[in-house]
């Protein structure tokens, strides 16, 4: 099977996960390069996964098939401008930045195939979720590219039109903090409960740990699950009581729409 050539302009931290991930399925190190102001993480990319990685962007992309725009979103009008003359023809463009919608692209780019996504935090960890939209430029064949390529780190969802994206980005983009939260404030209650906080802190974290994959894996939904381990007159129900009282549900709606608010503000 012939890989594209993936050219990733920005080498950060999402940019070599993905690489990582590409790597790690078995993607020839020869079908991707990159791109990257600093000489030094050049350096330590390019030893670590045995990639070319260019100081100039239009080098990076020279007979790419698929370019991922990895670059922080301040920046991004100015170094789309500058690779515009360089793309090759009949690129795919994939944007991995946070705000920026496919009209700004266009814009920037001239009419090219984009593929938006909001990708999170566990992609690190190859244990992402994202969301992909794709532009009418796109085609059949790119779409399955531009899956492949975020499926290297985790979960990959499409989406029916591009302001789902706001959707997604305070669903899952942003989601891993609001469990960081609740992880925080279980470890501070179990601390002032009596325990010590590292015994607290360990507990919570792998209870979410194992709350999730019992969710993935399960045949039963989260709300099935739920009533599963929550027996009438237990500890369980007190807590949940507790939650409901307390309005928890109406709580997080209204964080995710501020979150999903926000999202549509900054596009
Ligand atoms: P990052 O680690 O800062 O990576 C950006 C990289 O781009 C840096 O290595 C930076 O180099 C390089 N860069 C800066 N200017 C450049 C230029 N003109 N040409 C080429 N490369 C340039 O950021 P990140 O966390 O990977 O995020 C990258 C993108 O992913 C962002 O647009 C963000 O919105 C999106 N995203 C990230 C996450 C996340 O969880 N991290 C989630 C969703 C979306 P220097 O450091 O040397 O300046």
């Amino acid at each position: 099977m012939t890989h594209p050539r993936i050219a990733f302009i920005g080498a950060g931290n999402m940019a070599t996960s993905l690489i990582g991930g590409l790597i790690a399925r078995a993607v020839p190190a020869e079908r991707i390069t990159a791109s990257e102001p600093s000489a030094e993480q050049r350096e330590r990319i390019a030893g670590e996964h045995g990639i070319a990685v260019f100081a100039d962007n239009a080098a990076a992309v020279a007979g790419a098939d698929i370019v991922v725009l990895a670059v922080k979103p301040q920046v991004m009008k100015e170094v789309c401008q500058a690779l515009a003359p360089a793309l090759p023809a009949g690129v795919l463009v994939v944007s991995i930045a946070a705000g920026i919608p496919c009209a700004s692209l266009e814009r920037w780019l001239g009419e090219q195939a984009i593929v938006r996504c909001m990708p999170n935090t566990p992609a690190l960890l190859h244990e992402g979720a994202s969301g992909l939209y794709a532009n009418a430029r796109t085609s059949a064949a790119q779409r399955e590219q531009a899956e492949a390529l975020l499926d290297a780190v985790g979960l990959v969802l499409w989406l029916d039109n591009e302001q789902q994206i706001d959707a997604v980005t305070a669903v899952s983009g942003s989601g891993p903090a609001y469990f960081f939260l609740l992880m925080e404030a279980m470890t501070a209650a179990g601390e002032r409960l009596g325990l010590p906080a590292a015994t607290a802190s360990l507990l919570a974290r792998q209870t979410a740990f194992g709350a999730a994959r019992m969710a993935l894996v399960s045949d039963f939904d989260p709300a099935e699950l739920r009533r599963r381990v929550t027996s009438p007159n237990g500890t369980t129900e007190a807590a949940i009581k507790a939650f409901q009282a307390g309005g928890f549900e109406a709580l997080v709606d209204q964080a995710l729409h501020a979150a999903a608010h926000r999202s549509a503000e900054l596009a």
